[in-house]
């Protein structure tokens, strides 16, 4: 008998081997004592930094009194977390659900709901980026149209066009009388932090409109005061139709959301759509505790402060070692290192550091701090990128 051998956890990850054990701020404890600077959040997770005392207040609070109930029942919390949401944003009314790719999957479920509804169900086609991330579902990975996402898991979901990110006359060539929908991320994350031109964003917006379709901005990375602003698209004062977010949305706590005007989310009538845990009463504390502290006054610029100190410090540190870094860009606390060794060996040896990074796309190193970093923060961090690059590349 031939017995295959696999880890008990399934081996999907190349992980980092270490554990951590404790957090606070922006500072984390591995099981053998280490301390490292987190400059990753988690993928851009943590906006609050490790255990924030608002939000693990709010959970023990809600833990002692009710975790869920299921969506058969009226939740208050998502009464609370919508109200808020539809009050900062575009937004008529907010979708729960448990992950980024599930916020997606609402927004492309809508977006096919939407023109079925105006008697056009053949307008199904979302018009995606190249180098974009969606997520790991079946029809993320289809509107990711990554060849590294989509190898084996083929028969790929039917209905997404790819154009190369930024480029106006591209996408409307695309446009066919099929199209449903234009959906971007404002920065593309997991691409290598290519931020989109405010003025891209902007045709973007002037080509739905002139084309009957619906524009979707995938906010999973950039939202919840990532980029400085609560919403990434804020930078250039374009609003889409719908929006998706999680990542910093719970601070930890896994909820997503899917945000749409009343026109676009027309179609999504009791019965169309559902999730078992989304939004449920702990999530919804989470989330109310994260925005409890986004929407204290200033907040958000201090945010735009910490990440304007970060961005000249990272360019000053990296004009030192050309012969590694080519280039420092992002928006706010979304910064990407386009190195020239490979991205996968700076991230080791700023591990080895201390300093925990993210790779991405395009051999780019991601710096993600929680929004909460201070100026001590920032300059150990620089402290460590210095002496990391100086350190010499093999
Ligand atoms: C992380 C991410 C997703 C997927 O989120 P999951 O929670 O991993 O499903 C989708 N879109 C963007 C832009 C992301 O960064």
């Amino acid at each position: 008998m031939i017995t295959a051998s696999i880890p008990v956890v399934m081996p999907t990850y190349a992980r980092a081997d270490i554990a951590f054990e404790r957090g606070e701020g922006a500072w984390l404890w591995s099981a053998d004592g280490r301390r490292y600077l987190d400059f990753a959040s988690g993928v851009a997770v943590t906006a609050l930094g490790h255990c924030h005392p608002a939000l693990v207040a709010a959970l023990r609070e809600q833990a002692g009194k009710l975790w869920h109930c299921s969506n058969l029942y009226r939740v208050p919390g998502q009464e609370r977390v919508a109200k808020r949401l539809v009050a900062a944003s575009f937004a008529d009314t907010v979708f729960f659900c448990n992950s980024g790719a599930e916020s997606l999957e609402c927004a492309i479920k809508m977006v096919r709901k939407y023109h079925d509804e105006n008697g056009q169900p053949n307008r199904y086609r979302v018009i995606c980026a190249t180098g974009a991330f969606h997520g790991r579902t079946l029809a993320t990975i289809a509107a990711g149209g990554q060849e590294k996402h989509l190898k084996g898991f083929e028969p790929m979901v039917e209905g997404f066009d790819h154009v190369p990110f930024g480029n106006i006359n591209a996408l409307r060539s695309a446009i066919t009388a099929e199209a449903a929908a234009i959906l971007v991320e404002p920065v593309q994350g997991e691409g290598g932090i290519v931020p989109g031109d405010p003025d891209y964003l902007r045709r973007l917006r002037a080509a739905a409109d002139e084309f009957g379709i619906l524009l979707v901005f995938d906010e999973v990375q950039t939202g919840m005061g990532r980029t400085g602003r609560l919403f990434a698209h804020q930078h250039g004062g374009v609003s889409p139709d719908i929006m998706t977010l999680a990542k910093g949305l719970g601070g930890g706590f896994p909820v997503g959301a899917c945000l749409a005007t009343a026109e676009a989310a027309k179609g999504m009538t009791a019965g169309t759509h559902g999730s078992t845990f989304g939004g449920n009463p702990l999530a919804m504390a989470a989330a109310e505790a994260v925005l409890d502290v986004m929407e204290q006054p200033g907040f958000l610029d201090g945010v735009d402060h910490i990440a304007t100190v970060l961005r000249e410090g990272v360019e000053r540190v990296c004009a030192r070692y050309p012969e590694a870094i080519a280039e420092v860009r992002g928006l706010g606390l979304m910064l990407g290192l386009k190195a020239k060794i490979p991205n996968t060996d700076l991230v080791a040896r700023l591990m080895a550091n201390g300093l925990l990074t993210v790779g991405a796309g395009d051999n780019v190193v991601r710096l993600l701090p929680p929004l909460v970093i201070g100026e001590e923060e920032v300059a150990e961090a620089l402290a460590l990128l210095d002496r990391t690059l100086s350190q010499g590349m093999p």
